[in-house]
């Protein structure tokens, strides 16, 4: 019986993906369709997110050379100050964006000191954060923990810098600890020290405050997406935090792109789960949370609702627009696998 209503399910699979119904996939029809998806989810809010995986071209895959990127080797090539300067801003009652323009960083308080998440570049992490956090009437010496979402260079930049000078315990993925071990010239002068290796639903307290970590390889394989509470003028809001969105991974090859953009589009729809309930949707890239436009607003919100807390449906319909995008991506390499037999 289990058999035949497996059997079932699989030729339903087959007949609404055309294969069964006309004899061949219509795989424009159904890239078009996932890409419409994305659009339909992402509205105004995503826009930034929806353009960098549904329509921006992606990179070929992960990067596997070992070279100092030319803003470690040549602090003078560091782009210029005006591309990235954004002003520091307190965003909840306990949680403080100390980030750029286009990247994030973010400092949770709590009774017992400060959760830092994301450390953005070398060379604008000793302004945008430890500056930001002066400003803000934080104190860096108070961080106790450092999570960095991913080993990627716009990430973990002030990562060392943070961990030499006010000792927080550092939480990464296993596998980008992996990573920034095996490139030290990538990674010269930013890596921090092994330290904790996430696992998928650890949960880092402090002062009465957790922040879970989930597991969600795609970008990197050592991604970690968070899920946190704050307060809003003592209303405590769930927030669910993205860790990794572009296609950073080797995708332009049936195999192992296939299987890449699977593990890709798994986490999403995981964390899509462990955000249930979560009215606000942050992430590491400030472009893809609207971060900067926000603060604005906040900064004239009056009794108006806070511009952050967007509600679950819109939170849900960020991990729609990733699942979407990665799924036409998906789609064209299986087209590449059926036009290579015929
Ligand atoms: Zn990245």
């Amino acid at each position: 019986m289990k058999q035949v209503r497996i059997a079932f399910t699989f030729i339903a699979a087959l007949a609404a993906s055309g294969t069964f119904a006309q004899g061949k996939r219509d795989f424009d029809a159904e890239a078009r369709a996932a890409v419409q998806s994305a659009k339909t989810a992402a509205g105004f809010e995503f826009l930034g997110t929806l353009v960098r995986v549904c329509l921006l071209p992606q990179s070929g895959g992960e990067d596997a050379s070992d070279v100092v990127p030319p803003y470690i080797a040549d602090p003078a090539k560091a782009p210029a100050r005006d591309t990235w300067y954004a002003e520091s801003a307190k965003v909840f009652d306990n949680l403080y964006f100390v980030g750029g323009k286009i990247h994030s960083s973010w400092a949770l308080t709590t009774k017992d000191g400060i959760i830092l998440i994301d450390t953005i570049y070398p060379y604008n992490s000793e302004e945008l954060i430890v500056g930001g956090m002066k400003k803000l009437g934080l104190d860096p010496k108070n961080i106790k923990y450092l999570l960095v979402s991913h080993a990627h260079g716009d990430h973990i930049g002030g990562a060392a810098m943070i961990q030499s000078r006010y000792h927080p315990r550092v939480v990464m993925g296993g596998p980008d600890w992996d990573t920034v071990e095996k490139h030290p010239n990538r990674y010269k002068t930013t890596a921090p020290k092994r330290d904790i290796v996430a696992t998928d639903g650890m949960k880092i307290t402090l002062g009465g405050e957790t922040v879970t970590v989930w597991l969600t390889p795609g970008h990197t394989p050592g991604t970690m997406s968070y899920t946190f509470a704050v307060l809003d003028r003592g209303k405590r809001l769930n927030v669910a935090y993205s860790g990794g969105t572009a296609f950073n991974f080797v995708n332009n090859t049936p195999d192992p792109g296939i299987k890449n953009f699977q593990t890709y589009i798994d986490s999403q729809k995981r964390m899509a789960g462990h955000a249930a309930g979560a009215t606000v949707l942050l992430s590491n890239h400030s472009e893809f949370d609207n971060a900067v436009n926000k603060n604005r607003m906040l900064a004239g919100r009056g009794d108006g609702p806070h511009p952050y807390d967007i509600g679950s449906d819109w939170v849900q319909r960020y991990f729609q627009v990733m699942q979407g995008c990665a799924r036409a991506a998906q789609i064209k390499l299986e087209q590449k696998v059926v036009e290579a037999r015929n």
